[in-house]
């Protein structure tokens, strides 16, 4: 295809506003594009590179300027283009009006003819140019541009300016190209979303869909070595996590950096989730994924940074060591950094998008055979039993919880509600304990569970009475629950096996996700998911949170 043709297609889906109109337009374009499909499916979205492939073209504003100047005449200037990107809002329209393959008649080849650029031709060019690299590299990428920006006619120039910058802006994004692949070769739209999810080529999968079909699409799969978009995750609540899947599978949400591992049976390669090459910055955890590793695999999963006792260190110290491309070893010394995996795309040959969440689990504890690096998955339907976990979590120093729908598949790059980040309680209610539970085996001497109760009323008014609100059993450690039953003890009033009456004397302050209205407690209210945080010694029952504000803060959800 002439680079030409490709521009005047673009020029001419740029001036179209209903997306039907731009979706035929790309289809059109793809469907004639012959051998240039990859680049055009790429160019057409403003991507030089497949997704997987973090190659840079390394070219700035002012590089481009330079080359637009230089093609524009001697009385030109790199200010004086910048001057005008700055009046017209963009560098495309600006390079256009240069004409800056108005000299190209004088060249060897004549007008036009054999000079013309195809698209292959500006590809090749722009390879060459992100291939540039070390001293003098800035002139060669000029002069590169220059030489595409000669031979260019003013709607190539544009978009070549535009390419280059990664300003292409013709309102195709990447659903209109998958969409315009499905009408173009007539496969289904979701064969080629799932194509494009495994390959983060736009450009193999346009082209597989025409040669292959839907048959083709399908066969498509994970290529170790080449990186995936990573799943991602939306806040949550646990109450929204049981509600939707009745059980969730739960880990411990690390305050680290994502990372992409691929090993193919002899070489690891590590990916950043914008899928950069992080395997030289970080050598320890090639060295861990080497040792521990025996075949092909993909596994997701996140680097921490961690102190000299295993204690995690905040995020950006693991950032430290990401962005290091020189003096790695003197980096390690400063920053420790481990491995810490939760997925597992593919293994032995396998891939395994589709399995269920556990399944992939499964496999991943399996191939990382009683390794730490493994990290814990609960499946459970019992809100206590996550409190417990995220308890756990934030007492050893980590962000919180994931909440994980044990039956998902893996939807690469996708933020989908199938992974929940737990949200962080809102507000906190300061309640009264007016009941409590004896524990067990251990924990037998210890009150454990505890009614909460919220005011009615005014105490002023001498009428001050209590409505039980919900029990809070979670997010209180030992030492804690043997200074609660001291502080307790003396105000037990009435015992009925391991439970016990409590006057009103002892305040908690307590988080909970959600206020229900509930049959089971006096106020008609319910918390979900509630969760011990203090006790309040500084307030008295009169001081506590009344059923109105719970009334209220059930409203306002
Ligand atoms: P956020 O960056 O706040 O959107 O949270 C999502 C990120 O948490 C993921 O992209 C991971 O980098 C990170 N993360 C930490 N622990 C986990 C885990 N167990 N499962 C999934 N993601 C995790």
């Amino acid at each position: 295809m002439e680079f030409a043709d490709f521009a005047a297609r673009a020029r001419e889906i740029e001036s179209l506003s209903a997306d039907h109109d731009i979706r035929d337009g790309v289809s059109d374009l793809l469907a004639d594009a012959g051998p240039a499909l990859p680049v055009v499916a790429r160019y057409v979205q403003g991507r030089v590179f497949p997704a997987h492939d973090a190659t840079k073209l390394d070219v700035g504003p002012t590089l481009c300027y330079e080359a637009i100047a230089k093609a524009a005449g001697h009385n030109v200037d790199a200010d004086d283009v910048e001057t005008r990107v700055a009046e017209v809002g963009e560098v495309g329209a600006v390079a256009a009006d240069y004409d800056l393959g108005s000299q190209r008649g004088l060249g060897a080849f004549g007008d036009g003819g054999v000079d013309s650029l195809t698209v292959r031709d500006v590809d090749g060019r722009l390879r060459e140019l992100a291939a540039a690299e070390g001293p003098g590299s800035q002139d060669t990428k000029r002069d590169l541009l220059f030489g595409l920006f000669t031979r260019a006619d003013p709607d190539e120039t544009r978009y070549i300016a535009r390419l280059v910058l990664s300003e292409m802006r013709i309102g195709v994004g990447g659903g209109t190209v998958r969409d315009a692949i499905a009408d173009a070769f007539e496969v289904p739209v979701e064969r080629v979303e799932r194509a494009l999810q495994v390959t983060n080529d736009i450009g193999d999968v346009a082209v597989v869909a025409r040669e292959d079909g839907e048959a083709g699409l399908a066969d498509l799969g994970l290529v170790v070595g080449r990186p995936v978009g990573a799943m991602l995750a939306q806040a949550g609540t646990v109450t929204e996590a049981l509600d939707d899947w009745g059980e969730a599978a739960v880990e411990w949400k690390y305050d680290g950096a994502r990372v992409q591992v691929h090993y193919d049976g002899t070489e690891v390669s590590l990916f950043s989730r914008n899928m950069e090459d992080v395997t030289d910055p970080l050598p320890e955890v090639v060295t861990f994924v080497e040792s521990a590793l025996d075949v092909p695999a993909i596994v997701d999963g996140e680097v921490v940074a961690v102190a000299d006792d295993g204690a995690p260190l905040p995020f950006q110290d693991v950032l430290k060591r990401f962005r290091r491309k020189h003096d790695v070893a003197a980096a390690r010394e400063d920053v420790t950094v481990e491995f810490r995996a939760f997925d597992c795309l593919h293994a032995d040959g396998r891939d395994l998008l589709d399995a269920p969440l556990v399944e992939r689990h499964d496999h991943l504890a399996d191939l990382l055979d009683g390794s730490d690096a493994v990290a814990d998955l609960r499946v459970s339907d019992d809100p206590d039993e996550i409190a417990a976990v995220e308890s756990r979590a934030l007492e050893a120093g980590h962000e919180g919880i994931m909440l994980k729908n044990p039956a998902s598949a893996y939807t690469p790059g996708r933020r989908g509600k199938n992974w929940l980040k737990r949200k962080p309680d809102v507000e906190t209610l300061d309640l009264v304990v007016t009941g409590a539970e004896w524990g067990e085996g251990r924990r037998a001497t210890l009150l454990g569970t505890f009614l909460l109760s919220a005011r009615v009323g005014d105490e002023a008014d001498g009428d001050a009475r209590f409505q039980t609100i919900g029990k809070v059993a979670t997010g209180i450690t030992d030492e804690q629950l043997a200074e609660i039953t001291d502080l307790l003890e003396p105000h037990v009033t009435a015992e009925d096996g391991a439970e016990v009456d409590v006057e009103p004397a002892v305040v908690f302050e307590v988080g909970y996700e959600e206020i229900q209205t509930s049959p089971t407690y006096s106020s008609g209210y319910a918390l979900r998911f509630p969760r011990f945080v203090a006790v309040r010694k500084d307030k008295g029952p009169a001081d506590a949170d009344t059923i109105g504000r719970v009334e209220r803060l059930a409203d306002r959800q």
